[in-house]
């Protein structure tokens, strides 16, 4: 049972099945039975239907379930990742500040290692009067269960199809089964959220969007040397989700960090990004999403050190 407490004695929330008792100890996740918030906050970067105006009330929990070597929020996904310790009434109290400050949604950042106190403080947050949608964001890499417990307070789901490649799964996610287990998942998701949408309205740029109340957009991070793997991820998404009314946002503006080695240690280049741009074109998904590179390197990158750790205008803190 994914939403019960019990599960933290011996922890197989997940796909990779510590079976850790997270009450005296922490799982591959870094995480033990108490609930961690590394930031949270309006965002007003995600994609238009999700930020809309008045921005996302995004909560980004510590730790992580998956742990990519070229994880952009290293700095609170790590073990040992800074935080602080929500008790559920406290979340509840969070998620309801959030939309208080005009939160277009409440936008939960890899929760999974969390998921039996998330899905409590939203059980408490929405008997108090919580009435936003609720988004899952997450790596893509759930077990079937977990995605059958969230179906009850989660209205849209934001889960990573990283790679479906298992050779990039076990060199990349250091997972062995990536590819087929995040692949149910969101087949479940798809199955569960069919896309609702109210009518349109003009995001910050002027451009007209639907604002989505349900649905599932499935993100891509293209990496550099990959983009075999991008067109795989795809097609699976062109033939198994889009006909389902999922959404897809393929994002290209990939950033290195220092420590990783070739091909991880470059951004795309103009041609990966070219190729990419146009396949994208040629789908003619027009209600999809396509994130170009950055011109300046470091430009968006998060840093969670800062009280505002995104870009300026695009966070606003709330505690
Ligand atoms: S949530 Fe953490 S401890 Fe539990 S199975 Fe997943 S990685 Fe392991």
């Amino acid at each position: 049972m994914s939403d019960s407490f019990e599960v933290y004695a011996y922890c197989r929330l997940c796909p990779r099945n510590c079976a850790v008792n997270r009450f005296s100890a922490a799982g591959y996740c870094g995480e033990t039975g108490a609930m961690r918030i590394a930031w949270s906050g309006l965002h007003f970067g995600e994609e238009p239907p999700v930020s809309a105006v008045d921005g996302s009330g995004t909560v980004f929990f510590s730790g992580c379930n998956l742990g990519c070597v070229y994880c952009q929020n290293r700095q609170i996904s790590r073990p040992q990742a800074p935080g602080t310790v929500f008790t559920v009434d406290e979340a509840a109290a969070l998620f309801l500040r959030l939309q208080a400050a005009g939160a277009e949604n409440i936008n939960l950042v890899t929760g999974t290692p969390h998921l039996p106190s998330v899905i409590a403080a939203l059980r408490q947050a929405k008997s108090d009067g919580l009435s936003v949608p609720v988004v899952w964001n997450c790596s893509g890499y759930e077990t079937i269960e977990a995605v059958d417990a969230l179906n009850e307070v989660i209205d849209i789901y934001l889960p990573d199809m990283k790679t479906a490649d298992a050779a990039n799964s076990r060199r990349y996610l250091r997972v062995p089964d990536y590819p087929e287990t995040a692949a149910a998942a969101i087949d479940r998701m798809c199955r569960a959220k069919p896309p609702v949408t109210v009518p349109l309205f003009n995001d910050r740029l002027g451009f007209e969007h639907p604002l989505m109340k349900q649905g599932v957009i499935i993100r891509h991070l293209a990496l550099p040397g990959e983009t075999a793997d991008s067109l795989k991820v795809m097609h699976i998404y062109e033939t198994r989700w889009r006909p389902l009314g999922a959404l897809f946002s393929l994002i290209t503006d990939y950033l290195p960090s220092s420590d990783l080695t070739a091909p991880l240690d470059r951004r795309l280049t103009a041609s990966e990004a070219d190729s990419l741009r146009r396949i994208f074109s040629e789908r003619e998904w027009d209600d999809c999403f396509f994130q170009e590179p950055e011109t300046d390197a470091d430009d968006w990158r998060p840093d969670f050190t800062r009280k505002e750790p995104f870009p300026a205008g695009f966070s606003r803190r709330i505690l």
